[in-house]
């Protein structure tokens, strides 16, 4: 009953790196923070997210596609994207401890004022004015300067050579951009995915497992031309649906006719929005209140940016509404600056009603955060009840299909409940047998990891062929042959 007094990001963070979902990586050494170790349940919840993310947006369109890539690059690519110069972040020193901070966070978290897009002087300011001291020892704070995020490391023997992480996939499809609108025949638009670790050397990585160094993004650059901003073959099939949207400090549910209409947002942007705002409600199952795009104004969207949405969601572990992802509307500023930078021709030629067209694909960019979706999961689904915790999982989403117990260890009930796991496992189900403690003990303990389904074999199971399906939500159980049960697990997987 301690554990009551716990918040619930600690009951959640207890949870997960008992049961081997995450937890800091390298621990036995003293972790670092801002790098975690997805464990072996953790592992099938992010693949499963991939999955859903992989098949929903890929789909959208015959002419869209996956690519991998290394995550180490050369510098100038850094240099045409711009990242070299302006991928940074805002800092500050305490001059008695050398703790260092965002001094963007520190205003906010301190001050509750909105400072995006403040300069150094300005920050700088703010933080003399309202005599800002160290929140760790109140030691003075040094003036704000800007520090680039990204890793550099050193390639080759002689060390010369330095090359750099990648802090974001995007740049993969743009260097790809080249050979791969070849190989697909030329044909717009050409969408190119990546699921793929990235690296951003976070000043202050707080917050558990929100703000990472080392973390997954799961992005989908379209690339189209811009001519065509304005349009896309299935505008009808979305025209009429609204999208829930935070702006001017209101949320509004807008139709996206209204919204291209009135507010002059380009119908490829709007169709590309709905799908978006699909995947989180229907297919992740979130409950619509928890779910908004917010607008970002031009001091706050990122440097390249010409309409950027976030993607948010309302997460109680971290206060309220948190980015999860973004809808970027990037233009030419890629490829133009990679075509400069590397002296290769990125633009394309296109001959369209025996027009022949040359120009630079613009990009939208559907980016998404796998790590913090899949912490979204886990504060979404977590629930407390008396006798219990579970996360009630959409079944596409938890790590266990089907939990086996026998009611007990002996009269054959151990032989039949292994031959059911080990029957479940060949048919590819993910499966967990857990023969001791009591029936009560094993139920909460897959309540726990949010497992759907948990067969008992009981004594009537000998006569009757058949095992017990108890529900996690409902905790009602039903009688199902052992003959079925595949049929029956496959039904309810999806
Ligand atoms: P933030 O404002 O939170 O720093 P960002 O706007 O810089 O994020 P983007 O550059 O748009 O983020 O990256 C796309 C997505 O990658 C984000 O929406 C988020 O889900 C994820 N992401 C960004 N930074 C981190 C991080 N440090 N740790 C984990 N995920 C991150």
């Amino acid at each position: 009953m301690e554990n009551l007094k716990k918040s619930k990001s600690e009951m959640i963070m207890d949870i997960a790196t008992k049961r081997g979902l995450i937890y800091p990586s390298s621990e036995i050494y003293g972790s670092k923070a801002g790098f975690w170790t997805y464990g072996s349940l953790g592992t099938k919840i992010k693949n499963k997210w991939q999955n859903l993310w992989r098949n929903f947006f890929l789909s959208l369109n015959t002419n869209f596609y996956e690519i991998d890539d290394c995550t180490i690059m050369p510098k100038k690519v850094f240099e045409s994207s711009g990242h070299l110069k302006n991928f940074t972040d805002p800092l500050t020193e305490c001059e008695k401890c050398h703790f260092r901070f965002r001094a963007d966070q520190l205003l906010e978290d301190e001050l509750k004022l909105d400072i995006a897009g403040l300069k150094e002087e300005a920050l700088t300011k703010l933080i003399r004015d309202h005599k800002l001291k160290c929140p760790k020892c109140k030691g003075n704070l040094m003036d704000v300067r800007f520090f680039n995020m990204m890793f550099d490391i050193k390639v080759g023997a002689t060390g010369d050579d330095i090359m750099y992480l990648r802090p974001e996939s995007a740049q993969s499809p743009y260097l790809a951009f080249k050979r791969e609108f070849e190989a697909t025949r030329r044909k717009l638009p050409l969408g190119l995915a990546v699921i793929g670790r990235v690296y951003r050397n976070e000043i202050s990585p707080r917050q558990g497992f929100f703000r990472l160094r080392e973390f997954i993004q799961a992005e989908l650059q379209i690339f189209f031309d811009p001519d065509k901003v304005n349009e896309h073959e299935n505008w009808n099939e979305v025209k009429d649906e609204s999208l829930i949207i935070f702006s001017d400090k209101k949320l509004k549910k807008i139709t996206c006719k209204e919204l291209n209409e009135k507010l002059k947002i380009p119908k490829f942007y709007l169709y590309h929005m709905t799908k978006v705002q699909e995947f989180y409600l229907q297919v992740l199952e979130i409950p619509e209140k928890l779910f908004r795009f917010r607008e970002l104004n031009q001091e706050e969207r990122a440097f390249y940016n010409k309409i950027h949405f976030d993607i948010e969601l309302n997460l109680e572990t971290l206060g309220g509404w948190k980015e999860a992802g973004g809808v970027h509307y990037r233009t030419d500023h890629d490829l133009g600056g990679h075509q400069k930078g590397s002296n290769t021709k990125l633009e394309v030629t296109i001959d369209e009603d025996n027009k022949v067209k040359r120009f630079i694909p613009h990009v939208l960019e559907l980016s998404f955060g796998v790590d913090r979706n899949v912490w979204a999961l886990l504060d979404i689904f977590y629930k407390e009840e008396k006798e219990r915790t579970l996360f009630s999982f959409p079944n596409k989403l938890a790590p266990i299909d089907a939990a086996v117990f026998p009611l007990v260890n002996k009269d054959k009930l151990p032989e039949i409940a292994e031959k059911v796991f080990l029957e479940l496992f060949k048919q590819g189900f993910t499966v967990f047998y857990d023969d001791s403690g009591s029936i009560g003990k094993r139920y909460r303990r897959q309540d726990e990891i949010g497992t759907k389904n948990s067969l008992t074999i009981d004594f009537d199971s000998i006569k009757q062929n058949d095992v017990t399906l108890r529900d996690r939500d409902t905790m009602q159980q039903v009688r199902i042959k052992i003959k079925d049960l595949k049929e029956n697990l496959n039904k309810i997987k999806n």
